[in-house]
């Protein structure tokens, strides 16, 4: 009982004195290497309630506090505690998704969360499927599958070598890079990617869309898939899905939405309508390991064509039960992974918790959030460079273009003071920027200040250098 104690007591503490805490690790890679060595050759047993004390000293400060409310950097939430619970349970009772017959508990508890939100998404019900996946990697990877068995069944046996002509994947420089190792791992190379054109507001320009499916058509590729973002990594923006669907539907072409990190905004009524168009999609990537505060990894794949994914997964074995006849129930047959951990528990414990309205009022909290640093920011002469309703923030400030002094300089400094993260990013083929993305459902106003506070103090030091 102590050690469980002793874990409830970490949970609690760490949680509770996490906004004092340095955001980024006091290590470095020779020390910490060293460190571990030295400590742990695994010669000893170690009694289980001191090396969980040693684990606790060490995840204190040796890694990046992703869910301090300090912490302004990529789509790495903060964690609710329904989702700490929920992984202990899993871990507790190990239950075996890859089957129904071994998990039909594990398995409907999935099926109902994965339909409540595919509900929200607005793809049909009765006729999609969805499961969950390591992360959106690997949902992204299960699209183009899809996209390519759905057109090609025949590659099943003959591969993708022996296609008449090249198929094309539509996408912006704005779009995720896991695209480009899908284009490698799945045999069409990275020439199957083709780039799109962005607006001035980064987002995909659908008439040049338009004009490069036509120019592959002549050139004799086929064109096969686009891939439109609702909520780039960078900075948040929202490709024109609506003008997308249609285009992909008169030219015959899947249309994959990857909404990894904004597909959360589905959840709240004040949001939904800036992913208008997503319920046109043939299939979805969205990750609740980003803006549904739950721990990683907890991706999720929705997709209108389950025969794709039948086509593509199922595999008859003999020490494997055979599924049952009409909708397919064994995961291992429609989806990549093989045994597979319970990754919705988290996921249906946390939104059984909060509720829908308190999942939309939590990410409108953070959306408001944003609103008032970018308020913030330009009071104290920062200006903001991209344009969302969603709470990642592009900014710069004239001094960075100045002189010696640059994003990466004050960035540099940030980091060494230890107390907020932020990162850096370029948008289209312009000047680095400052971004900051409100991913902790834990920051309040005052930690905007706070963030401010350090971007200043900064500016001004650096300032006072030159
Ligand atoms: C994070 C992200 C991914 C990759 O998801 P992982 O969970 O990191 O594998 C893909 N697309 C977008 C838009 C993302 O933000």
């Amino acid at each position: 009982m102590r050690l469980w104690q002793a874990m409830g007591q970490e949970i609690h503490d760490f949680t509770h004195t996490l906004r004092e805490r340095p955001v980024v690790p006091q290590v470095d890679l020779t020390q910490i290497r060293k460190q571990l060595e030295s400590q742990y050759a695994f010669q000893q047993p170690v009694q289980l309630e001191q090396l969980f004390g040693e684990m606790c000293q060490l995840f204190r400060v040796g890694n990046v506090q992703v869910t301090s409310p300090h912490y302004f950097g990529l789509f790495n939430p903060s964690v609710h505690e329904a989702g700490i619970v929920a992984d202990a349970l899993v871990a507790l009772y190990n239950p075996q998704v890859a089957m129904w017959s071994h998990g039909p508990l594990a398995n409907e508890i999935e099926r109902l969360t994965l339909r409540t939100l595919m509900q929200h998404l607005g793809l049909p019900l009765d006729s999609s499927i969805a499961n969950f996946t390591s992360g959106g990697a690997e949902a992204n990877f299960t699209s183009v599958i899809a996209a390519m068995y759905h057109r090609f069944p025949q590659i099943q046996e003959s591969g993708v070598a022996e296609l008449a002509a090249k198929p094309r994947i539509y996408l912006t420089g704005e779009c995720h890079h896991s695209f480009v190792k899908v284009a490698r791992i799945t045999g069409l190379g990275q020439q199957a990617l083709c780039q799109v054109e962005t607006d001035e507001n980064h987002r995909m320009d659908v008439a040049d869309l338009e004009r490069k499916i036509q120019q592959d058509r002549l050139a004799g590729f086929v064109p096969l898939m686009v891939v439109g973002t609702a909520g780039t990594t960078s900075a948040g923006l929202v490709d024109p899905l609506p003008e997308i669907a249609a285009l992909a539907a008169k030219q015959q072409l899947w249309f994959h939405v990857d909404a990894a990190w904004g597909g959360t905004a589905v959840l709240s009524p004040k949001l939904r309508p800036y992913l208008r168009g997503i319920e046109s999609a043939d299939s979805v990537t969205w990750d609740a390991h980003k803006w549904m505060s739950v721990p990683m990894g907890a991706g999720m794949f929705f997709c209108r064509h389950p025969q794709a994914l039948t086509k593509a997964f199922t595999i008859h074995t003999s020490y494997m039960p055979e599924d049952s006849e009409g909708e397919p129930v064994d995961q291992y047959t429609f989806s990549v992974q093989w045994s597979r951990r319970m990754i919705g528990l988290k996921v249906f414990m946390t939104l059984a918790h909060l509720g829908l309205d308190g999942y939309a009022q939590l990410i409108e909290d953070q959306a408001n959030l944003a609103d008032y640093l970018r308020e913030r920011l330009q009071q104290k002469g920062w200006q903001v460079r991209n344009q969302t309703a969603l709470p990642v923030v592009c900014f710069t400030h004239p001094d960075l273009h100045a002189g010696r002094h640059t994003t990466k300089t004050l960035l540099a400094r940030i980091y060494e003071r230890g107390n907020v993260w932020l990162s850096d990013v370029v948008l289209g083929e312009r000047e680095p920027l400052l971004r900051a993305c409100v991913t902790s459902f834990r920051s309040t106003p005052s930690d905007i200040d706070y963030l401010v506070q350090e971007l200043e103090a900064v500016r001004q030091v650096s300032m006072a250098a030159a």
